[in-house]
Parts: structure tokens; C-alpha cells; sequence
């Protein structure tokens, strides 16, 4: 068993988890004693003379050290800003994140030798730090515990409590689908085991509880992720919060109501409007959005011209974000020109209905409509529209080859398919999920493209 405590300075890691150790009988190591133990010097030192950088790089070491660990860990208060790391405390652990207020934490450490890590005054260092580290330890966590105004043998007791999971076996309300076998496949397990799930109507053809599954055993982590498949997005939220979920993926049609379900909203899924990825901390739920990484990834290094995208649903509005983010010029057609212009009007492009496209000669084309998928033989795009000089993106992923991509290709163009936004944003999203970084290739292999 490994419990691995991190938080901001000052949040009590070392205190608390001491308590912890005694009373699991398990011993108790902290990552910035093993650091100084290391080098025969003090963190005031080693900040002096050799720099930030250098610490971080000998508790890098350390931690890697600590992937099989048996025993309690309280960390540093920036370990969790390298994935590595993550990766390291996860593996066999539980990972319990303290939280305080910056005035709480500045009352806690303002007598501390420790080295100042900004130019800023201590109390508006620990607010400027706190807000960049907040979604990183809360990414990191399996269990949050508030510690304003408590004694550390309280926190204790929470912690120890927590540790044993949820009462009873996991059951979905009435009105939920799951898959054949799913639902025993639940009840069987423990309940100190995490759980994630992907949120939608429908949601059973998802191929995402293959892929984190998958991620969760490589990675060793305690997890589980299943079907939240539900018309009603606010019976999701009750059920996962019965059920202590950690993270859920969204898809159509929750996106929008994800983003109003959440008390804070990452700044990319508020300008698109939507939340494919929740990460819960206690009753906190953070929203973000990383679909329009699966679009601007596999973009990157395209020369920022024109760009079309066909479509005006949700997809379309993160495509939209991802190619003013490359620095295109977009122009959003749709069935529904005033949809189109609509989308338009909130991110300042043009607009048009699809029979625009002719006359527009864009660089890149993204499709954003379900038009093609699983069986249907349509093209939004005729061969005589394609330019052997075009990129054409489609976002439909089922199947691989979609009609438009094999028009594209005979044409000459360059192809994306829409199986590259989905390895995109699940690395991405696997990453605000559990501060772990998984590469595509990884993604790739696991979801046999
Ligand atoms: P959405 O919000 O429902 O929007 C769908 C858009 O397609 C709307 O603009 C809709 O127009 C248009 N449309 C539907 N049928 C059409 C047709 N026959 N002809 C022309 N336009 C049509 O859906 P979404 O979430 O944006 O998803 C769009 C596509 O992206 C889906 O096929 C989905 O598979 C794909 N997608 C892929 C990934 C990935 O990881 N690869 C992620 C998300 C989505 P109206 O408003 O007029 O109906």
C-alpha cells in the first residue's frame, strides 16, 4: 500500500501523514528529506547555489525511486507540475491532496526558511502559485481534503476513512444503459477503486472505457472507468457524485451542460462553450475542453492560411478555436447559414452556406457534420472541389476512411482522419484527468490503429 500526500506548502503533508504512517503502521518518507539526504545539503541550499532547476531534477530522481514504494510519501509542493512525477506517486498509490486558502497557508509557513520560488512578495506568491497549481494537484488526486481550521488528527481521521472507498457495490440508478456484463462487472469491484466514466446519449459505442482501462493497468493505477449513459446530464452529475466518480469524458449531447455544471471553467472550453473533460475534487467539479487539441495537434505545422470548416455543432466550434489558434483564417459553412454565421459571430470569422465552398479555395478543410459516418455514403465535397494543395481534416472517426477522405486522397490531398482528433484529445484529456502524460503512439497501440 502506498499513500502519497501532496498539496501547497504549509497544507500539513508531513504532519498529517505522519499520522497517517502510525496508525497504518507503515513508514513515513518525505521527498524533500530524501532530496537533502541525497546531496548532504539543505533546500535553502541547494536553491542557493545550484538553482530551482537542479532541485527539480534531484526530486525527480527521488520519486522515481518511490514507484514501488510501501509506506506513506508526503511530497513537495511542486511535484506535481512534471507528469513524470505523477506517473511515479500513482503507480500502486492512492494519492490524497491537501487544500488551504492562501491565507491560511501564508499564517503556516511565513516563519519558514524555505527558499521563495518567484520576485513576489510571500502572500501574493502563494495566490499566483496556487492558481497555477490548483488544476495540477486536483488532476493528480484520488482523494481531496479540505484542511481550513481543522487539527491534523482530524484531517487524519478523514484521510484513514476515505482510504477504504465507497459503502456497497457500485450500482447505477434505473434509466442508465450499460453494456452486456458491465453492471457485474461493477459490483465486483473494490471499493477503494477510482472511478471514471464517459457521459453521454448515446455513450455505449464509446471507445473510451477500452482506452483508459487500458491506461489505468499500464500505469497501475487503482481506476476504473464505465458507461454513464443517460439522457438527463443532471442524473449523470447524482450519480456520479453518489458514487465518488473522479473524472468523466462528455460527449454529445451533455457538452454544453457540463460547462454549466461546473464551478470552475478552464478559460478554452469557456470561449468554446463546451466541457468534454470533468475532473471532481470533493464536491469541487472543474470544467475544460480538449477537443480542440485533437484538432490543432495533428494541424500543427500546417502554413496559416484559409480554412474552411463544414458544420456548425459543437465539434465545428472547437475546430474553429483550434485553427484561429494556428492563426488560419476560418470561414465556418454550414446547411443552416445562419448557424453558421452564428458560430462565426462568436469568434469574429466568416461565414456561409456549404455551396460558398467553390469559390472560398481554402488551404485546410475540416468536416464537422456526422455526414458519412457508419455506412452513409455521402460527401459534403465533390471531387471537383478538392485541390491536390488542400488538407482535409474529417472529424468523423467511424469509419477510418470516410467517403470525403477517400475522395480526398484520390485527389491528391492531404488526409486527417478523424481517429487523430480522438487520440489527441484523449491524451490530453487523460492528462487533466491524472496529471499523467500518455503519448499518441501509446493511445495508438492501445486502441489498435
Ligand atoms: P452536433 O453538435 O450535433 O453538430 C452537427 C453539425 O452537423 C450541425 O452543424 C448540423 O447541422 C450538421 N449536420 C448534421 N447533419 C447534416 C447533414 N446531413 N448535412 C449537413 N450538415 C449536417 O455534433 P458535433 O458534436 O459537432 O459532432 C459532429 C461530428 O464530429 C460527428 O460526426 C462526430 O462523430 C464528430 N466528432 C468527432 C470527434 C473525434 O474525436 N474524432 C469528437 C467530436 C465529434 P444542423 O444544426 O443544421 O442540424
Amino acid at each position: 500500500m502506498k499513500i502519497v500526500f501532496i498539496g501547497y506548502r504549509g497544507t500539513g503533508k508531513t504532519t498529517v501523514g505522519r499520522i497517517v504512517a502510525r496508525r497504518l503502521s507503515l513508514p513515513f518518507l518525505d521527498t524533500d528529506v530524501l532530496v537533502e539526504e541525497m546531496i548532504g545539503m539543505s533546500i535553502p541550499t541547494i536553491f542557493a547555489t545550484a538553482g530551482e532547476a537542479a532541485f527539480r531534477s534531484l526530486e525527480r530522481e527521488v520519486i522515481a525511486g518511490l514507484a514501488d514504494f510501501n509506506g506513506v510519501v508526503a511530497t513537495g509542493g511542486g511535484v506535481v507540475l512534471d507528469p513524470a512525477n505523477v506517473q511515479a506517486l500513482r503507480r500502486g498509490g492512492t494519492v490524497v491532496l491537501l487544500e488551504a486558502g492562501p491565507g491560511e497557508i501564508l499564517a503556516r509557513i511565513k516563519d519558514s526558511d524555505r527558499p521563495a520560488l518567484t520576485g513576489l512578495q510571500q502572500a501574493e506568491e502563494i495566490r499566483s502559485l496556487l492558481k497555477v497549481r490548483r488544476p495540477f494537484y486536483r488532476a493528480a488526486a484520488d482523494i481531496c481534503v479540505l484542511t481550513a481550521g481543522r487539527s491534523p488528527e482530524a484531517i487524519a481521521d478523514e484521510v484513514t476513512a476515505r482510504l477504504a472507498g465507497r459503502h456497497g457495490n457500485i450500482v447505477l440508478p434505473a434509466g442508465f444503459s450499460l453494456p452486456p456484463g458491465e453492471a457485474e462487472r461493477l459490483a465486483t469491484l473494490d471499493p477503494a477503486t477510482g472511478l471514471y466514466g464517459i457521459a453521454g446519449h448515446p455513450a455505449l459505442h464509446s471507445r473510451s472505457p477500452l482506452l483508459y482501462n487500458a491506461l489505468f493497468a499500464r500505469y497501475g493505477m487503482d481506476a476504473s472507468y464505465t458507461f454513464f449513459d443517460h439522457p438527463d446530464f443532471g442524473a449523470i452529475l447524482d450519480a456520479a457524485r453518489t458514487l465518488g466518480v473522479r473524472g468523466l469524458s462528455v460527449t454529445i449531447p451533455h457538452k454544453e451542460a457540463a460547462l454549466a455544471a461546473a464551478d470552475e471553467v478552464e478559460e478554452h472550453a469557456k470561449t468554446i462553450g463546451a466541457a468534454n473533460t470533468l475532473v471532481f475534487c470533493g464536491d469541487h467539479i472543474r470544467a475544460s475542453n480538449t477537443d480542440w487539441i485533437g484538432v490543432r495537434r495533428p494541424l500543427e505545422g500546417i502554413s496559416a492560411g484559409r480554412a474552411v470548416v463544414l458544420g456548425a455543432g459543437g465539434a465545428a466550434a472547437g475546430a474553429v478555436y483550434a485553427l484561429l489558434d494556428l492563426g488560419c483564417e476560418v470561414t465556418v459553412l454550414a446547411r443552416d447559414a445562419g448557424k453558421a454565421k452564428a458560430l462565426a459571430a462568436r469568434f469574429g470569422c466568416g461565414s456561409g452556406a456549404l455551396r460558398d465552398f467553390g469559390r472560398l479555395r481554402p488551404e485546410v478543410v475540416v468536416h464537422a457534420t456526422p455526414v458519412g459516418m457508419a455506412g452513409d455514403p455521402r460527401s459534403l465535397l465533390a471531387p471537383e472541389d478538392l485541390d491536390p494543395s488542400m488538407t482535409v481534416f474529417d472529424l468523423v472517426y467511424t469509419p477510418k476512411e470516410t467517403p470525403l477522405l477517400r475522395t480526398a486522397a484520390a485527389r491528391g490531398c492531404r488526409t486527417i482522419p478523424g481517429t487523430e482528433m480522438f487520440v489527441y484529445q484523449a491524451c490530453e484529456q487523460f492528462l487533466h484527468m491524472t496529471g499523467i502524460r500518455v503519448d499518441a503512439a501509446t493511445v495508438r497501440e492501445v486502441l489498435g490503429e
